[in-house]
C-alpha cells in the first residue's frame, strides 16, 4: 500500500502566520524563521504579540477562516486521496489550520498544538516531536508503508529524503539548486503526474 504525504502551507494553503498578519495589519507578525532561526524564541515572540493584541484563539481562528486555500488545493486533494491516503505533515498547529483544514475537508493531519487557557488565550504551544515529518515517514515504513511525499521548502527536505519518493512543489529556487535529487514541479497538474510516476500501481485510468 501507498501513502502520500503532503507539506501544508504552501504546497495546499499560504503561509498562515504570514497571511494572518496581512489580515490583522500586525506588521511584528511576518517575522520567519528567517528572521529568527531559533524557533522558540520566534514563537514566544508571536504569542506575546497575540497576547499584546489582546487576540484570543476565537479571534484567531475567525480571522483565518476568511483565508482560502490555494487555487486547485481542493481538487487536488480530493484527487490525490481517492488515489491513495492521505496524511498532511505539517509544523503549523492544529488550532492555527483549522479553518483551512476545514476547507480541505479535513484529510489527517499531524502537526503540532497550542496550549489555550479557559478564556481561550494561547498561553503556550507544544510541538509534537523533533524533527516530526521525517519521523512520520519513518514510522509508515515501520507497517511496511511505500510513502510518496511532496513539500515546499527547506523543512520538508528531510521527509523527502526519507520517503520512498520526494517532489518539491511550489519551491523556490535555491531550495530546487541544493536539492537536484527531487523532481521539481509548480502546478497541480504537475504535480499530479509526480504521483503517478512515483506510484508503483497503475494509476493512469
Ligand atoms: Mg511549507
Amino acid at each position: 500500500m501507498e501513502i502520500a504525504c503532503l507539506d501544508l502551507e504552501g504546497v495546499l494553503v499560504p503561509e498562515i502566520w504570514i497571511e494572518f498578519a496581512n489580515k490583522t495589519g500586525i506588521e511584528e507578525l511576518k517575522a520567519t524563521t528567517r528572521d529568527i532561526p531559533d524557533y522558540d524564541v520566534l514563537m514566544k515572540q508571536r504569542l506575546r504579540i497575540l497576547d499584546e493584541h489582546n487576540l484570543k484563539i476565537q479571534d484567531i481562528q475567525e480571522v483565518i477562516a476568511t483565508l482560502k486555500p490555494l487555487d486547485g488545493a481542493v481538487e487536488f486533494v480530493n484527487w490525490l486521496r481517492e488515489r491513495f491516503q492521505v496524511i498532511i505533515l505539517s509544523d503549523t498547529f492544529y488550532e492555527f489550520s483549522q479553518p483551512l483544514m476545514r476547507q480541505l475537508g479535513f484529510p489527517t493531519l499531524f502537526c503540532h498544538r497550542l496550549i489555550t487557557d479557559e478564556s481561550g488565550r494561547v498561553v503556550d504551544y507544544k510541538l509534537r516531536q523533533a524533527d516530526p515529518k521525517r519521523q512520520s515517514i519513518r514510522a509508515l515504513q515501520t507497517i511496511y508503508y511505500r510513502t510518496i511525499a511532496a513539500g515546499d521548502s527547506y523543512n520538508d527536505t528531510t521527509m523527502l529524503a526519507e520517503a520512498d519518493a520526494g517532489i518539491l512543489f511550489h519551491a523556490p529556487q535555491n531550495v530546487i539548486d541544493e536539492f537536484p535529487q527531487f523532481p521539481a514541479v509548480h502546478t497541480y497538474e504537475d504535480l499530479k503526474k509526480e504521483f503517478i510516476k512515483a506510484s508503483n500501481r497503475d494509476l493512469s485510468l
